[in-house]
C-alpha cells in the first residue's frame, strides 16, 4: 500500500471535544503514514474557520494536508481571499469542489461548478496548488446521465485538476467501468478511489440516499439483519470494505482515500488487512 496515493478525509470538528477527539484520531491515523490528511469545507464557506484550523493543525503537526474548497454560494472576491490565506500558510493542496448549498440559502455564487472553480484557481494561482477534484463512478444525482457526468468530469481535468477523489461506492465493477470510459476520452490524471467504512447502518443508508451510492442488496439486507448489534455490523462491513480495498488496488486504483468520519478505528483495521 505504502506506493500507492493513500489519503484520509476529516471533517472540521465543531466543539472542543470534538476537537480533542480528531486529535487522538489523526495521531493513531498518522502511524498509517498517508500521504496526507483532506479537511472538508462547509458549501458557502459555513466552515471556512474551521477547515483552515485544522489544517494548519494537521500541518504543525508534520503531516501533509489539502483543505477543500467549495465555490457554491460564494463570490469570486471571498473565493480570491481563501486562496490567498491558504497559500499565505504554505499549503500546496487543494481539494476543489462546487458544494451543495442547504435548502434555503440564498444564491448559487458567481462560479456554478466546479470546473469553473478549477478554472478560477488555476487563473488566480497558476501552478501553486496541486488539485484534486470529484469523480462519480455511479454518476453524480444530478447529473442528466452517465454520459453527461462524465463530460463534466473532462471538463474539471481540461480546467487544470491535477487528479480525482471518487465518491465511494461499493460496486467495484462500476469504478472499474468509469475508468474505462474516463480513459477512452484520454483523461489520463490518477482516479483515486473513494472508500467509506461501514460502522453504522442507518447513518449509511442516510448518506447513501443523498450522494447516490448504491448499496449493493445482498449487503443491505445483511446488515438490516444484524439490528442494534454494532459489533457485528462493524465485523461485516470490515470484510465487505477490505474486500472491496484489496480487488481496487489488484485492479489498478491508483489509490483509496478514506472518508475517516473523523474515526481512526475503521480505517486503520481495512488498512491493517490491506499490508
Ligand atoms: P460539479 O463537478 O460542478 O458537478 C455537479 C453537477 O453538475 C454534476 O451533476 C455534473 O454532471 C453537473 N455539471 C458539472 N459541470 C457542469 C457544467 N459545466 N454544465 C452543466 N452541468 C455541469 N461538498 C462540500 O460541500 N464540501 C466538501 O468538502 C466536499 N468534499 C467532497 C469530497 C469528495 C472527494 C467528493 C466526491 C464530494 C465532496 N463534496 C463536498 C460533495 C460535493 O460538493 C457534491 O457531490 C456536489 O453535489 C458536487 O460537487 P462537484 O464538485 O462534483 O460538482
Amino acid at each position: 500500500m505504502t506506493d500507492h496515493n493513500f489519503s484520509i478525509e476529516f471533517f472540521p470538528p465543531k466543539t472542543p471535544e470534538g476537537a480533542e477527539k480528531l486529535r487522538t484520531a489523526r495521531a493513531r491515523l498518522s502511524e498509517l503514514n498517508p500521504k496526507y490528511f483532506s479537511v472538508t469545507y462547509g458549501a458557502g464557506g459555513s466552515t471556512q474557520q474551521g477547515t483552515l484550523s485544522t489544517v494548519l493543525e494537521i500541518m504543525e503537526a508534520g503531516q501533509q494536508a489539502a483543505p477543500h474548497l467549495s465555490c457554491v454560494g460564494g463570490s469570486r472576491e471571498s473565493l480570491r481571499a481563501v486562496l490567498a490565506e491558504y497559500k499565505s500558510h504554505g499549503i500546496r493542496r487543494i481539494v476543489a469542489l462546487r458544494g451543495d448549498l442547504p435548502s434555503g440559502y440564498g444564491g448559487a455564487g458567481e462560479l456554478r461548478y466546479a470546473n469553473e472553480l478549477v478554472e478560477f484557481i488555476r487563473a488566480e494561482t497558476g501552478d501553486w496548488f496541486h488539485i484534486e477534484v470529484a469523480a462519480y463512478p455511479e454518476m453524480h444525482p444530478q447529473a442528466r446521465s452517465p454520459q453527461d457526468d462524465l463530460k463534466n468530469f473532462e471538463r474539471k481535468v481540461k480546467a487544470g485538476a491535477d487528479a480525482a477523489i471518487t465518491q465511494y461506492f461499493y460496486n467495484a465493477d462500476a469504478y472499474f467501468a468509469f475508468l474505462d470510459n474516463a480513459r477512452k476520452l484520454g483523461i489520463d490524471v490518477p482516479i483515486v478511489a473513494g472508500i467509506m467504512p461501514i460502522t453504522n447502518y442507518t447513518q449509511l443508508m442516510r448518506f447513501s440516499e443523498m450522494c447516490g451510492a448504491e448499496i449493493p442488496r445482498w449487503v443491505r439486507l445483511k446488515l438490516a439483519s444484524f439490528g442494534d448489534d454494532s459489533a457485528s455490523i462493524k465485523a461485516f462491513g470490515l470484510d465487505v470494505v477490505s474486500a472491496l480495498c484489496e480487488r481496487l488496488l489488484k485492479g489498478g486504483a491508483p489509490g483509496l482515500h478514506f472518508y475517516s468520519m473523523n474515526q481512526a478505528a475503521a480505517t486503520t483495521a481495512i488498512w491493517q488487512r490491506l499490508v
